[in-house]
């Protein structure tokens, strides 16, 4: 999809922030977190509506942010990570994996922009736990 914004970063054509990623999947911070380690997770493949999935890419999805919400929430210190799928802003298919600390953290309206040096320092941290 050539206007795209998460299949040009899944091509690397715009960068990211990333903190994991395999042949087919990629999961990186989001640029405005509700809380601190906020991260999206893709398949590189274009999807609009991710229950359009075939049940073999959408249970690997499934899988892998499974995987990944164990490595947020040691390295992010937190009580659980939420999930939020809704799609309207980016027709791309992406999964939100949002570290929690307490009922009512998984609010849209907490989202704000953090630096690039701060993402950063986030993914490293992220990316130095195990998978
Ligand atoms: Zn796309």
């Amino acid at each position: 999809m050539i206007h795209c914004i998460f299949c040009k970063i899944a091509s690397g054509a715009i960068p990211c922030t990333k903190v994991w990623e395999n042949k087919k999947y990629l999961a990186f911070l989001d640029i405005n977190p509700i809380t601190p380690g906020h991260t999206l997770l893709i398949p590189k493949k274009h999807h609009d509506y991710i229950f359009d999935m075939n049940d073999e890419e959408y249970n690997e999805l499934m899988g892998i942010a499974k995987k990944l919400s164990v490595k947020i929430k040691k390295s992010m210190n937190s009580k659980k990570i939420g999930m939020m799928v809704e799609g309207f802003l980016v027709h791309h298919t992406h999964i939100h994996l949002i570290p929690l600390q307490k009922a009512g953290d998984l609010n849209t309206e907490n989202a704000k922009k953090e630096s690039p040096e701060r993402l950063t320092v986030i993914a490293e941290k992220i990316k130095a736990g195990e998978i």
